[in-house]
């Protein structure tokens, strides 16, 4: 079981539309726990669009163009802006591996290791992410059926008692930067793009 402190839901307005905000943080014995965040529109249906979206500083914050993690959480909040629906920005950096490590990932890459080896040679396995505190958000909403935006067919099995009534994709455009990471993600992660 994990312990999670719930703030207020505030309102947010973007350039993508008015969202609500709700902050989600695991409580842990140190005081350090991560801190998540539901981004959701006024009108949730039963059976939402649900984005579980990982943090990824460097896609989602500086247009980094090494990743699609950037363009996916801008989709993402211009789809759910009109359609309605919910993202789940998820705290687990370099998928799970933190910011630190990423970086070091990134210098292996940068040396020519692929995004799987890098995670290797730094003793973690290619997906640290574990999605425990997204289950208990869905919970929290009442969310039992959901429509799940991800090329991520591990996302789907990874949702718990949570129905998944349908995937819908992210069409991403490849650009010179990320082709080499799209296409490791498609063979050796089972993504599907
Ligand atoms: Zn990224």
């Amino acid at each position: 079981m994990i312990t999670i402190d719930i703030s207020q839901i505030a309102t947010l307005p973007t350039k993508y539309g008015i969202f609500k905000i709700q902050a989600f943080k695991e409580v842990t014995k140190n005081g350090e726990g991560k801190e998540h965040l539901a981004i959701f529109t006024d009108n949730l249906s039963d059976e939402p669009i649900v984005r579980v979206h990982s943090e990824c500083l460097t896609g989602d914050a500086l247009g980094s163009v090494k990743c699609d993690c950037g363009e996916q959480l801008q989709y993402a909040l211009e789809l759910i802006a009109k359609e309605g629906g919910m993202i789940i920005y998820h705290r687990q950096e370099g998928r799970n591996i933190g910011l630190l490590n990423k970086v070091n990932a990134y210098a292996l890459q940068d040396a020519g290791f692929n995004t799987v080896e890098a995670n290797h040679q730094l003793g973690f396995k290619a997906d640290e992410r574990t999605y425990e505190v997204v289950e208990f958000i869905l919970h929290h909403f009442g969310i039992k059926k959901l429509k799940l935006l991800t090329n991520n067919p591990k996302k789907i099995e990874s949702l718990g008692d949570i129905e998944i009534i349908e995937r819908l994709p992210i069409q991403i455009t490849p650009n010179p930067h990320n082709e080499g990471y799209l296409q490791v993600k498609k063979d050796q992660m089972g993504h599907l793009l």
